[in-house]
């Protein structure tokens, strides 16, 4: 196996605060990026459009945020029109994605998508505001990712910390598994399909139905209606299997190189 992290973790242990600077200053360069592309109207602010819709959107987000207890400010939802310059991603998935500690952003296309379905919509941005709870855009976690192989612990934690964030982990499981058999639906192979960073479609969905189960048989979530009940004791639960994942995910992507 090509061990592509090979030379960023030389340049790391090389020099580990002058790796912390570069990292650092790449953040702090597409940081002026978005700010640039949102003076220039090639990304919107959804919250400062004077559209409604739009608007909504970043409610939602909001009402999730200030729920969870995790953000002391949410995440400001961008949308970006076919014109931004600031690179989201080249295939032709609706996506989403957590830009920096701040920032989530949407494609212009993605958001025709979820404005027909506020419900894959919210379990969407949960996710992403998963990755952001977990700190995954924050330096450090940036920096282990660059210096170690990859493997599919950052998803498997965005997608529990994401059911939390929701607040009703079976709604979540549901919706973003809809989302993902949409979005792989094309391809009959696809919703088998895994990688380096990503579980299958279908190894998701089977994923977050058992981390409902976990939450459920634990009492932090109630068993009519999928809502948590207890976040403190969620938030247990969610640190205990965080550790558990990292260990095996660690193993794993070693004993594959
Ligand atoms: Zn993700």
């Amino acid at each position: 196996m090509e061990d592509v992290n090979k030379e960023e973790r030389e340049n790391y242990l090389e020099n580990p605060e002058e790796y912390f600077q570069q990292v650092s200053s790449e953040l702090s360069e597409l940081r002026a990026k978005i700010k640039k592309e949102i003076a220039s109207d090639t990304i919107v602010v959804a919250k400062d459009s004077n559209n409604p819709e739009w608007v909504k959107m970043q409610e939602c987000v909001d009402t999730m945020a200030n729920n969870s207890g995790l953000f002391q400010t949410p995440p400001t939802l961008l949308i970006h029109t076919p014109d931004s310059k600031t690179y989201i991603s080249d295939d032709d998935m609706f996506n989403a994605i957590a830009l920096t500690p701040e920032y989530i952003a949407i494609k212009e296309y993605s958001r025709d998508y979820f404005l027909g379905h506020l419900n894959q919509f919210k379990a969407v941005m949960a996710h992403e505001m998963g990755h952001l709870a977990n700190g995954d855009q924050d330096i450090k976690n940036q920096i282990e990712r660059n210096i170690n192989p990859s493997n599919q612990k950052w998803e498997i934690l965005a997608d529990r910390m994401g059911a939390i964030i929701h607040g009703n982990p079976r709604d979540y499981a549901k919706y973003i598994s809809e989302f993902m058999f949409y979005v792989s639906g094309k391809n009959e192979t696809k919703p088998n399909h895994y990688s380096r960073t990503h579980l299958s479609t279908n190894g998701d969905a089977r994923m977050l139905h058992k981390w409902a189960d976990i939450l459920e048989r634990e009492g932090a979530m109630d068993k009519e209606t999928g809502e948590i009940i207890d976040r403190k004791k969620a938030m247990e639960i969610f640190n205990r299997s965080k550790d558990l994942t990292t260990s095996l995910a660690n193993i794993d992507s070693f004993s594959r190189r």
